[in-house]
């Protein structure tokens, strides 16, 4: 009998096998097959790719023990085709390591529910739980909204619980691997068990465990991010996507999706519920709540009703002052209160490093990335120059081009050691700590680092953007924006969208458990639009105007954006390639094509970047013409071209 074998290569369709000795292959099955000279992984898949070639057909060499369900192939040929991304590539992400066939990993099924918890609902958070089981038990999505702090958590804890009590798996999808530390311990209180925790950074070992226990259900609750939604689940009952507004949910490498989205689309293959958690959801989210595509249950008050924190603007044109100095004295004078006081403050400051560039006073020679078309960030720790794109470090010993000495760099701009090092000079005796990616290389110190702010034993913290989502900071009561100047940021049509939403989870960090707390905005521009709309606080209000804006402007979710990046060694072959790109596509009917542009950022590790942005309507599959053409296409081997369905970086 003939069978389809996917690979997990680069592969869009299966190849045809004999089935062999093997009577009993179906849809899902793992199998061993001759590959070239190599045997390789399979899986048996669920249609045959229809060919005039005649092959001498192979048998299939071993069955393995495992099989897949067969909604999980459903999953990756949709994933496949609206992602524009081969089907071999995504089972590749669902099959992980080669390991993971070998002998069955011990563990040990402890997943009952222990602990009768100390958790009571609220009457809100009992009413949002009904409003979720009155949604019913097959596919349907749910916002469950709710202010920072006000319990939305607990909510979906009990929904998980019930589903487990019926013997059914959950998935919980984060944003940022970060947080699954905190949360781990949120789960054990409340379940008196571990969720199992999958993430890029788990060691090998786990993930074998973890992935063959989800195959055989004994593992019911997986906390993760994003590559979690590959996982083969045998009996999935529920998705919570946690922070669904957050624009991490979207892969900007490699195999690029937005996890969120495929979540949903995971749910509606498995035919289970799928709850959506924000304090403010995505514009998008907010729409299919608006046309009646999604299900909204609502939080209104805070948990103990704790007040957010009140607002107070620092008018930097105000007070004279070094021109290298960051911190306002209005901002010291009322961070001090809180300090002297035992209670935290943080500063954001969304810059990595220590300086964004920096300039010789001498010759004017600008610090750059030799591969990127951008400038180096210095890093004290380091003391290096650094590139984010990249990775690129250059020594600051550079030979001046005026001098005989070493140029002298100006630093220019704040980052985050830079804060460190002034608030280091004015409070010398508190203890201040740096929360950024580069600081939480180790999972232990990280955890110390969280347990020691949870513990009141860190004063100060500066932070990054990493700070704003969902940590939980009891003592935390005032935060400091050190740079509240919103224009010219970024090349992205969310922007404000996405200032609202980071500024809005930030001061849900600060006043959990107390009446008055502050976030203090330092800003150039204390008449700014973006800023005025933060201040004002109207989630609703900024969505509605938001959404008018994005559909006058033809904008997602009222149209389909997908980009194409095309990447070469050579400015001008890239972009003719982007030309004969746009030619074919413009075939298709009823789309736009944008471009070809050069890329904001033109060059990244040495290759010139070029654009094109094809629009078409939201409600047509337009992925399935696009895949044909691109099939079609004789792309030179000297480029590569980058497919990105409902891009969010246009840089
Ligand atoms: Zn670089
Ligand atoms: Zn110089």
């Amino acid at each position: 009998m003939k069978v389809p074998v996917l690979i997990p290569r680069i592969f869009d369709y299966p190849h045809t096998y004999l089935s062999g000795k093997f009577d009993k292959l179906k849809p899902g099955s793992i199998v061993l097959v001759p590959f070239g000279r190599k045997k390789e992984i399979g899986v048996i898949w669920d249609k045959q790719e229809k060919t005039n070639k005649i092959f001498k057909l192979k048998n299939v060499l071993e069955k393995k023990s495992i099989s897949l369900n067969e909604n999980l192939i459903k999953f990756i040929n949709w994933f496949s085709l609206y992602n524009l991304v081969p089907k071999g590539m995504v089972l590749k992400m669902c099959l992980g390591d080669e390991s993971f066939f070998s002998k069955n990993s011990n563990f040990i099924d402890d997943t009952k529910i222990k602990k009768k918890n100390k958790f009571n609902l609220n009457p809100e958070q009992k009413r949002c739980l009904d409003d979720i089981n009155g949604f019913g038990n097959k596919f349907n999505v749910t916002l469950l909204q709710g202010v920072t702090g006000s319990g939305k958590t607990i909510v979906y804890f009990e929904k998980i619980k019930q589903n487990l009590v019926q013997g059914k798996q959950s998935l919980v999808l984060l944003p940022e691997i970060f947080l699954t530390n905190q949360f781990e311990q949120r789960f054990e209180d409340y379940f008196g068990f571990k969720p199992s925790i999958w993430h890029s950074k788990i060691t090998k070992k786990n993930k074998k465990i973890i992935w063959q226990n989800i195959v055989n259900n004994k593992i019911k609750l997986v906390v993760g991010a994003r590559s979690s939604l590959f996982l083969p689940f045998k009996k999935l009952g529920l998705i919570v996507v946690d922070e669904e507004h957050d624009s991490s949910y979207k892969q900007d490498e490699g195999l690029r999706y937005n996890a969120r989205d495929m979540a949903i689309s995971r749910a509606s293959i498995e035919d289970i519920p799928i709850i959506l958690a924000t304090s403010i959801p995505s514009l998008e989210t907010y729409n299919n709540v608006k046309n009646k595509k999604y299900n909204s249950t609502k939080l209104k008050k805070r948990y103990k009703n704790f007040l957010l924190p009140s607002a107070e603007i620092v008018n930097l044109n105000l007070n004279k002052k070094n021109k290298n100095i960051w911190l306002d004295i209005k901002t010291l004078n009322l961070a001090r209160k809180y300090l002297d006081s035992k209670q935290q403050v943080l500063f954001f400051l969304n810059r990595r490093g220590y300086a964004p560039f920096l300039i010789c006073k001498k010759c004017g020679f600008k610090l750059a990335c030799p591969n990127c078309s951008v400038f180096l960030t210095f890093h004290k720790q380091l003391n290096k120059a650094m590139c984010h794109h990249c990775g690129h470090k250059s020594s600051i010993k550079q030979k001046c081009q005026k001098t005989d000495f070493n140029c002298e760099f100006q630093m220019y701009g704040p980052g985050v050691e830079k804060i460190f090092a002034e608030l280091r000079q004015i409070f010398p005796d508190k203890v201040i700590k740096i929360l950024s990616s580069d600081f939480l290389n180790k999972k232990k110190e990280t955890i110390n680092l969280l347990k020691d702010i949870e513990n009141n034993k860190v004063n100060i913290l500066v932070g990054t953007q990493l700070i704003s989502k969902g940590f939980n900071f009891p003592n935390l009561n005032c935060i400091v924006v050190v740079d509240a100047d919103f224009s010219g940021m970024g090349f992205d049509l969310r922007s404000t969208e996405k200032n609202i939403q980071l500024y809005n989870q930030l001061s849900g960090r600060a006043g959990r458990f107390s009446k008055k707390s502050l976030i203090i905005y330092q800003t150039f521009n204390p008449s700014d639009k973006t800023l005025s709309d933060i201040l004002e606080n109207n989630p609703e209000k900024f969505l509605e105007e938001e959404s008018c804006l994005r559909k006058e402007k033809k904008l997602p979710p009222f149209s389909r954006l997908i980009a194409f990046i095309v990447e070469s060694n050579n400015e001008k072959e890239s972009f003719l390639e982007a030309q004969k790109i746009k030619k074919n596509l413009l075939l298709l009917k009823d789309i736009e094509v944008m471009g070809p542009v050069t890329s904001p950022i033109f060059k990244i590790k040495n290759k010139y970047r070029t654009r094109l942005l094809l629009r078409s309507q939201s409600n047509v599959l337009v992925q399935k013409k696009i895949s044909r053409i691109l099939k079609n296409l004789n792309i030179s081997k000297k480029i590569k071209l980058t497919v990105d369905v409902d891009p969010l970086n246009f840089s």
